[in-house]
């Protein structure tokens, strides 16, 4: 645990005097905080995000704003809690009117990503949205089964080899619920998915 702890402290000091691209001028300009990642370090899962929203970056803590509710909600649904995971996004820095993560920002963010997913060493991984399914299926070698979140949402992808067995659940991401009602359904449908494959012990 202690060595967990020192890992993502390393990783945060890096993320503080990160200067590799330009959100972090957004961050400075607007008093914001970059957003490390909240959660247990022994969680057997990782969910991950897009980027920071206004609240995010003003708090420094992930999904602390509606879409954050809306996770809660589902995680409750599946009786879950925060404390069973660790959250985090693929940018740590929030985007200018949270567009979305623009290539180079990516590039620069995600090094940082891998890094707490070696230290968490989860087993299962749950992209929320096509940014982050895109990347962590490009990691783990499914590049060639991507296709948009409208057709891999709730499907499991199991990695196994010599080192790892990892099971990735791609999901909407949960603010697509607070545009469009109905998507909550789906979202709940898919987190039944989840449950049946969370690595509990
Ligand atoms: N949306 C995200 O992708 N991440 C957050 O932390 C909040 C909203």
């Amino acid at each position: 645990m202690r060595e967990k702890q020192e890992g993502i402290k390393r990783i945060e000091k890096e993320i503080l005097l990160c200067r590799k691209c330009p959100l972090y001028q957004e961050r400075e300009k607007n008093n914001y905080l970059p957003v490390i990642g909240e959660g247990n370090l022994e969680a057997k899962a990782i969910f991950i995000g897009e980027a920071p929203g206004l609240n995010e970056a003003k708090s420094g803590r992930p999904f602390c704003g509606a879409a954050g509710k809306i996770l809660d909600e589902l995680l409750k649904s599946i009786s879950l809690k925060r404390e069973d995971i660790y959250i985090t996004n693929l940018l740590k820095d929030r985007p200018p009117q949270n567009r979305d993560p623009q290539p180079e920002e990516i590039k620069a963010c995600f090094p940082y990503l891998e890094k707490q997913i070696e230290i968490i060493k989860p087993k299962l991984i749950c992209p929320l949205g096509r940014y982050s399914m895109r990347l962590i299926m490009e990691k783990y070698g499914l590049k060639e089964k991507i296709l948009p979140i409208s057709q891999t949402h709730g499907k499991v992808f199991e990695i196994k080899n010599l080192f790892q067995e990892i099971k990735i659940i791609p999901l909407y991401h949960p603010a697509v619920a607070t545009y469009n009602p109905n998507m909550k359904e789906i979202l709940k449908k898919d987190f039944e998915i989840l449950k049946k494959h969370f690595p509990f012990s």
